[in-house]
């Protein structure tokens, strides 16, 4: 019976991990301590595995922070910033090079592929000395070995690690990463060779960056790279790894026929066409490990259906060299269902969680080894069963609703430079006009508030009286500063997709559905189950309000479509852009409903556009196409003179500007903290602009208060590329985290600022 798992979540299923580092940081803890938790964890994910049958267990898969920088310190490179002395790398360095430290800036983090988790990006230059300098992996093994549990050591794979680091700075363009290959192997070398002293008779090298699109020299190097490796791995089983997408036709070839491997693990959830590459020839004497069960979804598996596959697989690559796996490391999904106790029994009987996903591999295997359990399975049937005719997930209306948008484009009938002029008409605002992204500070009181309404302990009335207090405070300061287009501060909000998702139906909640995003920092996505639909309007209430309280125009703060999707875990009964297109409808809905009540202005923001870009760019323009699709939707049926906004939270768009002009709302707001000149090469390679723009004058994510003689300087920088009339003056994003100090002499800068280069035009 052969079963694997990838890799597991590390934060604990109450988020344990969480808390000891942000108490040892906070120096409440010590290293002991923490480590005490760390170790607690490995020993109890290592027994659930062991328990539940798995076979290959995985070890090194646990970090204190992020496993590309435990790569990073196994290779001893550390950059020269941090005053590392060469030994072995302690906590203080490590956690120096995540976070930063009094003197030096943390390392750059950067997504792990489509994925919300986010990595630490190895900084490597020519002269980057590598060494034997942590021996974690080895540790974990021996650890495990010592509770009894033999695992498969798991190590980034050195092209993947080369692939996805950055050279340090100032190395010239011209360095290639991959002619380190040559001083990373040694250390894999030394690696491997303590894991088999210790007794390993397995490994896994994850090589992710195999589903990209890879150029031939990259190919190559796998190739040169594991054949070099190839002496050294002899006597050990070797597992090439590969998630979150197919593996190309191309690479597929290379792949199987890489020196010295055993067997090659895939993702056959996203990847279906590598089940197609797998059926037309796998190597004879190799083993195939199935990512059959989803490691980036909640739901439970289709277990009757995986089974089929498997034994087609079965007939392909042999009885005994079949081994039933997860499409990916656990991490990207929640970490056990049995701490969700307010969803309810039908609703749970559709889900998994890791805990429950590494119980599924085992029922697969067991029943490919004919010892079905046959309970399990027609339980799951069941589920799947009650799933597919619950009128909970059906919304008839919807679904007409939503096909009907099928092959018809969406776009307000005048074009942009017709409608500003239009609204400017109507809000006459003065050239450079000032505005927010939406929050403004969520002082510890105004959390309280929501908190104790969420659990009835204030009545509704208290509430409102509460949050229009602080309403009217936000609309007061923004008044006193001079902002011309005035936000609410959505005080109301304590997520800007759960707030949202909470008044939709189809959306449902956990209590401890936590997906680590990067470090101790979890998320806890939504999960779509429904039909979506809008039982009534959403901001309507807030948004009013506050345009009551002032004659400046008041922005509709509402989140984008595809932004609601893409932090939530998705449906996987029906493909991701029709959930998109009815969260779309919803918004179009409220947007409708905001112009109804006199709100001139409204803002959907679409933080998340890019993040759902797909890997492979065969498949980018379809996604951008239903994407920004979906954002013309909302508002494709506004009136000229209703101004509508869209806010991002990255700058690097140069490969998708032309979808983001696309999206044609009237105003865009980007952010743009660490580089000015990214975002404005764009535009200063000629592509033509005519919307309003608002690059971010100033950085939100720091305590800094920039002065005004520094914003009119960037201001100053943008003007030379964009035009006067277009351009808008705003920080980079909400204000949610600072402080009122802070924000405050902040956006009177920004508004001096502002006025000053208005005098000079
Ligand atoms: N309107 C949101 C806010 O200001 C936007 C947040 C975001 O872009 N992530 O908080
Ligand atoms: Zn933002």
């Amino acid at each position: 019976m052969a079963s694997h798992i990838v890799g597991y979540p590390r934060m604990g299923p109450k988020r344990e991990l969480k808390f000891a580092l942000e108490s040892f940081w906070d120096g409440k803890i010590s290293a002991d301590e923490l480590q005490k938790v760390a170790m607690d964890l490995r020993s109890s994910i290592w027994n659930r595995m062991a328990e539940a049958g798995i076979k290959y267990i995985p070890s090194n898969t646990f970090s204190l922070y992020d496993q590309v920088l435990d790569n990073t310190a196994m290779l001893g490179a550390v950059p020269p910033r941090y005053g590392w002395n060469g030994g072995e790398i302690g906590l203080d360095v490590y956690f120096s090079m995540a976070r930063g430290n009094a003197s030096v800036p943390a390392m750059e983090m950067t997504k792990w592929f489509d994925t919300n988790y986010h990595y630490i990006v190895p900084e490597l230059g020519p002269d980057v000395k590598f060494s034997y300098a942590s021996h974690k992996a080895v540790d974990e093994y021996k650890e495990a070995k010592a509770l009894g549990i033999d695992t498969v050591p798991v190590l980034i794979g050195p092209v993947s690690y080369l692939l996805l680091s950055k050279p340090a700075k100032g190395v010239e363009k011209s360095f290639s990463l991959l002619s380190l290959i040559g001083k990373i192997l040694p250390i894999y070398r030394e690696v491997v060779a303590e894991l088999k002293a210790a007794g390993a008779t397995w490994i896994q090298f994850d090589e992710p960056t195999l589903v990209l699109d890879l150029e031939s020299h990259q190919l190559k190097a796998f190739t040169d790279a594991y054949s070099e490796l190839a002496p050294s791995l002899s006597g050990l089983n070797v597992l090439i790894e590969t998630y979150f997408a197919d593996v190309p036709a191309e690479t597929y070839k290379t792949v199987t026929s890489l020196k010295g491997i055993t067997g090659f693990g895939y993702d056959l959830v996203r990847g279906t066409k590598t089940l197609d590459l797998i059926k037309s020839g796998f190597p004879s004497d190799k083993y195939l490990f199935a990512g059959v069960v989803d490691g980036r979804n909640i739901w439970a598996n289709d277990l009757a259906s995986s089974l089929s596959t498997l034994q087609a697989l079965e007939g392909i690559v042999g009885k005994d060299k079949l081994v039933v796996s997860t499409s990916c490391s656990l991490l990207h999904t929640a970490v056990d269902l049995v701490n969700e106790t307010k969803l309810d029994k039908e609703l749970k009987s559709w889900l998994a969680f890791a805990a429950q996903k590494i119980v599924e591999v085992n029922a697969l295997a067991k029943a490919l080894a004919g010892l079905k359990d046959e309970a399990f399975f027609a339980s799951n049937a069941t589920a799947h069963a009650s799933r597919k005719s619950s009128p909970r997930v059906t919304n008839e209306e919807v679904q007409k609703a939503a096909a009907a948008l099928k092959g018809s484009d969406h776009r307000r009938a005048t074009n942009v430079s017709a409608r500003l002029d239009a609204q400017q008409k109507k809000l006459s605002l003065p050239i450079l006009p000032t505005t927010t992204i939406g929050s403004f500070p969520q002082t510890m009181d105004l959390r309280r508030v929501r908190r104790e309404y969420k659990a009835k302990k204030i009545s509704e009335d208290d509430y409102v009286k509460s949050i229009k207090e602080e309403i009217n405070k936000v609309v007061k300061l923004q008044e006193e500063l001079d902002i011309d287009v005035l936000v609410h501060g959505e005080p109301e909000r304590n997520d800007m997709v759960e707030y949202f998702g909470e008044q939709l139906s189809g959306f449902a909640f956990t209590v401890n559905g936590w997906v680590q995003s990067y470090g101790s920092r979890c998320v806890k996505p939504p999960i779509i189950y429904g039909d979506v639909s809008r039982p009534k309007a959403m901001t309507v209430f807030w948004s009013s309000m506050a345009q009551s309280m002032t004659k400046r125009p008041m922005k509709g703060m509402l989140t984008g479509p595809v932004t609601i999707l893409n932090w939530s875990f998705v449906r996987n009964d029906q493909p991701r852009h029709e959930t998109c297109y009815q969260i779309a409808l919803a918004i179009k809905d409220e947007v409708e409903d905001l112009e109804k009540a006199g709100i001139t202005v409204i803002q959907i923001d679409e933080a998340a556009l890019r993040e759902g870009l797909p890997l492979r760019k065969s498949e980018q323009s379809f996604y951008l196409d239903w994407a920004v699709h979906s954002f013309r939707i909302t508002n494709c049926g506004v009136q000229d003179t209703t101004q509508i906004h869209t806010h991002m939270c990255y700058s690097n768009f140069n490969d998708i500007i032309h979808s983001i002009i696309n999206m044609d709302a009237d105003v865009i707001t980007i952010e743009n903290s660490r580089s000015d000149e990214k975002l404005l090469s764009v535009f200063r390679e000629g592509v033509k602009y005519g919307a309003g723009i608002g690059p971010g004058v100033y950085d939100i994510h720091s305590p800094r208060i920039p002065s005004s003689e520094e914003i009119a300087d960037r201001i100053n920088k943008m003007l030379a590329v964009l035009e006067s009339n277009i351009l808008w003056v705003n920080p980079d994003c909400g204000l949610k985290t600072r402080k009122y100090n802070e924000v405050k002499p902040a956006l009177s800068n920004m508004v001096e600022a502002a006025k000053l280069i208005r005098t000079q035009l």
